[in-house]
């Protein structure tokens, strides 16, 4: 490189900070729930890149508490268990021992390697399920017929959150019990959801495995990168697979008192810092 390219380069970075300036500081201090899973865990330079990017909002003030499942992680350790791996309109068929081992690989597994890559990346994060300080109260499925040990969220404890994020990075596992001790299945979308409305985020974000939400499923081009709230509640029924519990999510923080949500594609390197920090952002945003 020569120097002139070198000075170049340095021009562009300042240029690049002095962009997230005014975000920074309309950040600081805020709770945003970032919803983790899927596509954005599935290699190495991605995972690094995830811890990355929320060690630095934790770093510039931000108050991040991750969400997350583990359904290809589950999958995938089911199948060497020679289980059978069934779904029912997206939602996994859980029988008492499916729910053993997703509660194992969830926590075992999949939480402590989130905990390990951000601890390692400079800020200490704590691990946690929704059956730690009471976080969850889970209730059966309104289809609990046909997929067993699934669960919804009845009501979020956020005292024991709010305690570890004074110094640690929440990193929570969708899992949890019911008063009985019945352990259940929680979709990672409904959880984070049901987690920002009872915090009262700042904002929710969620990473998936598409660009946004797509105005034509089977389109990548056709990405909604603006919507309200009431857009969403409308189309809600005509949105299908993992989609739906996601845009559910994005209203239900938002109704809860976050000034918005976002969809972005969690294949994409360091997609948080970009819908964060830049002023073009890039998946779906809904506001009020
Ligand atoms: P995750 O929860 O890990 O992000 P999901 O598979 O549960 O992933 O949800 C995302 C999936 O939802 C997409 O891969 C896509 O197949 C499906 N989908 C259905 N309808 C839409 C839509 N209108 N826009 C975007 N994705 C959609
Ligand atoms: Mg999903």
């Amino acid at each position: 490189m020569t120097a002139d390219e070198r000075e170049q380069n340095a021009v562009g970075s300042v240029a690049t900070l002095l962009e997230a300036l005014p975000y920074i500081r309309d950040f600081h201090g805020k709770t945003v729930v970032i919803k983790y899973g899927g596509a954005a865990m599935a290699d190495e330079s991605l995972r690094d890149g995830f811890a990355t990017d929320v060690v630095l909002l934790k770093y510039v003030g931000l108050n991040p508490v991750i969400v997350h499942g583990g359904g290809p992680e589950i999958t995938s350790y089911m199948e060497r268990l020679g289980m059978e791996v069934r779904f029912h309109e997206g939602v996994r068929v859980s029988d008492a021992e499916t729910v053993e081992v997703a509660k194992m690989v969830l926590l075992g597994k999949v939480n402590s390697d989130i905990v390990m890559r951000l601890n390692r990346h400079g800020q200490a994060a704590v691990g946690l399920s929704g059956e730690d300080g009471t976080l969850f109260d889970v209730r059966p499925h309104p289809s609990a017929d046909e997929v067993g040990f699934v669960g919804e969220i009845e009501h979020v404890d956020v005292d024991v959150l709010n305690h570890i994020a004074e110094d640690y990075i929440p990193v929570v596992a969708s899992a949890g019990a019911d008063p009985k001790g019945n352990s259940y299945n929680v979709n990672a979308d409904t959880a984070a959801g049901k987690v920002a409305a009872a915090l009262g985020a700042f904002k929710a974000i969620f990473l998936t495995d598409v660009p946004g939400w797509l105005e034509d499923p089977a389109d990548e081009g056709s990405v909604i990168s603006g919507t309200t709230v009431g857009e969403v509640e409308a189309a809600l029924s005509r949105v299908g697979g993992g989609m739906r519990p996601k845009l559910a999510a994005c209203v239900e923080a938002i109704r809860g008192g976050a000034q918005s949500a976002h969809v972005i594609d969690g294949r994409r390197p360091h997609s948080l810092l970009l819908e964060l920090f830049t002023d073009a952002g890039i998946g779906t945003m809904i506001t009020r």
